[in-house]
């Protein structure tokens, strides 16, 4: 235990208007909150030492009662497509992923939100482990920094961030909630609403709270096409089932030319029959809603397959012919383990 030095305060994870509240019980003015903010979330900068245009007495008064968290990427795997894997150790040993996409001109990031899942979706290797604890904001938002600073070392941007690593976003609102006001914030990471997509297994009244509120895309892991089908693959189904979810999608409020992305993670002989995918059409149809057919990436464990190129494109083309737009995404990363949670499971987990 130290004696007489009391914790210091972490201002990542803060957001702007927390910022703010926080220095005027300094007696700061407000433009501080932005310069500090903008230190951190636009030239990553965690040292307070080097926050140039603060004055030193400021400067000394942060260093001594502040600090800008920033936990290590331990393991940095790169794939031969160019997709990026992090394996963040956090402050109390857990571990979680994030993993960075290139495509085209877009960065898209893959960030986690928990460490583990409470869902227990049988073909997901974080479902696998139980959920552990709710990621805090500030880690949240530090897989987007740290990714962000790479990639500007480069002379490269971060376009995208996805929340479909580790975790169920809309079990962790709150945290997850003050992240997306900095990602979106034009002070912190200046992203449009548009990039960035909250991916959920469907937790309909969170989900629709959120969309109501901010202008973010939304995913929903569908994966099935009828109920029984669903409750096996996803617990979740049981509380939510699958009518109730689609008409929860269709309801959500849009922009003109927008659409919610249904996901589909295609299982071989599980969920990949024309029939599935007829009965998929039936159900999304009158909506705006857009499928992305992800291809299974097999854990060791789990006892499914990914289904034949065939299959996936009969599955597509069923889809298309009924009027739904339709798009198989690539696998990407295969070589490293770039399914959500299959990093952490292979090096080890907690070391806490
Ligand atoms: N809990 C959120 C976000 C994390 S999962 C959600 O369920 O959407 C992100 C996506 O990865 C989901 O669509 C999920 O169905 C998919 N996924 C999980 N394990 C997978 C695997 N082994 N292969 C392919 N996709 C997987």
């Amino acid at each position: 235990m130290t004696i007489g030095r009391p914790e210091r305060t972490d201002l990542k994870g803060m957001t702007l208007p927390e910022m703010e509240a926080f220095f005027a019980a300094w007696g700061k003015e407000q433009y501080r909150a932005r310069q500090v903010f903008r230190w951190i979330y636009r030239r990553y900068v965690d040292d307070f030492a080097a926050m140039s245009d603060l004055s030193k007495e400021f400067r000394a008064l942060l260093s001594d009662s502040c600090r800008v968290s920033a936990p290590p990427a331990e393991c940095i795997e790169t794939s031969a497509d160019g997709t990026e894997k992090y394996l963040f150790r956090l402050e109390d040993g857990e571990a979680v992923e994030s993993v960075l996409i290139p495509d085209g001109d877009r960065r898209t990031l893959c960030v986690s939100s928990q460490v583990g899942c409470a869902l227990a979706c049988s073909f997901c290797a974080t479902g696998a482990m139980g959920l552990r604890r709710d990621m805090t904001s500030a880690e949240i938002v530090h897989q987007v920094c740290y990714a962000a600073r790479r990639l500007s070392g480069r002379g490269e941007r971060l376009t995208n961030v996805v929340f479909m690593g580790m975790g169920e976003p809309l079990r962790n609102v709150t945290e997850v909630s003050r992240a997306i006001g900095i990602l979106l914030s034009q002070h912190g990471l200046g992203l449009s609403g548009k990039r960035v997509t909250v991916s959920t297994a469907g937790i309909i009244p969170e989900m629709l709270a959120m969309a109501e509120k901010v202008p973010l895309s939304i995913a929903v892991s569908v994966n099935a096409s009828r109920d029984e089908q669903r409750s096996l693959l996803m617990p979740v189904n049981r509380r939510y089932p699958l009518r109730e979810l689609v008409a929860a999608m269709k309801r959500i409020p849009l922009q003109s030319g927008r659409k919610v992305t249904a996901e589909y993670v295609l299982l071989e002989g599980v969920n990949d029959s024309p029939e599935d995918a007829r009965e998929l059409a039936r159900l999304f149809r009158g909506g705006r809603i857009k499928v992305n057919l992800i291809p299974y990436n097999p854990l060791e464990e789990a006892p499914y397959r990914a289904p034949p190129p065939e299959a996936v494109d009969r599955f597509r083309e069923i889809l298309l012919g009924a009027g739904i737009q339709a798009i198989t995404r690539e696998r990407k990363g295969a070589d490293i383990r770039a399914a959500c949670g299959q990093l952490r499971a292979a090096s080890g987990g907690n070391r806490g």
